[in-house]
């Protein structure tokens, strides 16, 4: 089923000039769907996915494990690990679709254009290459060479607070917070446009976590770049990001403005997980979680696929899928009675 157009990140008309305009979006993601393909059939863990990113916007992903939103994040950059297969949709980047780009032509924007933090450091960074090493050759791939390479990889260890020592350094040597800022400071190494962080603090204590996003927001203010920043921590999302994005069993439910979302979510699933989080100010109330658990996406349930676990749910959420409809303001949500 054809989907509407995505809320755009602001109240303002529709892209000017078409795909990649002045007015357009920086990135306009349309219909994508992601499968994975086993021995036991095939599971759509991404089903018709549409949202866009503004230039120097930082938009959030958000919602429970298994929705769908990593998967998301690596289908942007086709870096997804087989059996996932991207089976439709468009992702229009700068008004190219990434997803019909032949491999040269995907590897010169990766990096320069568009880049990515991992979940785990380590699972980005090669244990047999020091830091220095390993961003060299990050420039050098994309022709910046020599004494400018070396120049530049010790202005970005100074970038993201770490000395020009840690060059020298193998990744077994620093700590974890130490090595995602090594992640992120290859993430912005040729100054891209767009970065996507997926989970970038996941493994790391709350102060190291404090002192990551940190860094992330004051190098977004200096540097200007838009990113996707998906955690599980919805709070600290909701504090950091200009629009959050709340997905439920591969698709997108709700999307708006972090503000109206703290305000009044619109969705019976986007209010539950509000309620279940605690906040920020760590009173210790109690917080009543949403009753059930997501469905398989094997076979999920037919109409809403909330509908087992909304308390709102009436006879036409049962046989009818609602769509994702635009309110206006960067805002849409997918729900009959919202
Ligand atoms: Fe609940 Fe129905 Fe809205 Fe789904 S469509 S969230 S079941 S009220």
């Amino acid at each position: 089923m054809a989907e509407p157009a995505p809320p755009t990140p602001s109240a303002g008309p529709g892209p000017a000039g078409g795909p990649g305009g002045p007015g357009a979006p920086l990135l306009s993601v349309r219909g994508l769907c992601v499968d994975y393909v086993g021995e036991e059939g095939l599971v759509r863990a991404v089903d018709r996915v549409s949202f866009e990113v503004g230039r120097g916007e930082l938009l959030g992903i958000a919602g429970e494990s298994g929705c769908g939103k990593s998967t998301v994040a690596q289908a942007l950059l086709r870096v997804l690990p087989p059996p996932a297969l991207i089976s439709g949709g468009q992702v229009l980047f700068e008004g190219r679709d990434l997803l019909r780009l032949d491999e040269p032509a995907l590897r010169a924007l990766r990096w320069r254009r568009l880049s990515m933090v991992f979940q785990g450091a380590l699972d980005a960074l090669n244990p047999v290459l020091t830091v220095g090493a390993q961003l060299r050759d990050t420039l050098e791939a994309h022709g910046v060479r020599g004494a400018r390479a070396r120049q530049r990889a010790a202005e970005l260890l100074a970038l993201v607070g770490l000395l020009p020592a840690h060059l020298a350094s193998w990744p077994h040597q620093l700590s974890g917070g130490m090595r995602q800022r090594v992640g992120i400071a290859l993430a912005l190494a040729l100054e891209p446009a767009l970065v996507v962080l997926d989970e970038p603090t996941t493994a790391l204590d709350v102060v190291v976590e404090r002192e990551i996003l940190q860094v992330l927001l004051d190098l977004k203010a200096r540097l200007g770049f838009s990113a996707i920043f998906i955690t599980h921590d919805l709070a600290r999302m909701l504090q950091l990001c200009d629009r959050v994005a709340i997905f439920y069993a591969g698709r997108l439910v709700e999307v708006a403005p972090a503000a109206a979302l703290r305000a009044g979510p619109r969705h019976p699933y986007t209010q539950g997980l509000l309620a279940a989080y605690p906040s920020l100010q760590g009173d210790d109330q109690e917080r009543p979680a949403i009753p059930g658990a997501p469905p398989s996406l094997r076979s999920p349930p037919p109409g809403c696929r909330f509908h087992p676990r909304c308390a709102l749910a009436v006879e036409r959420c049962r046989s009818e899928e609602p769509a994702l409809r635009s309110l206006g303001a960067g805002s849409g949500v997918a729900c009959h009675l919202a």
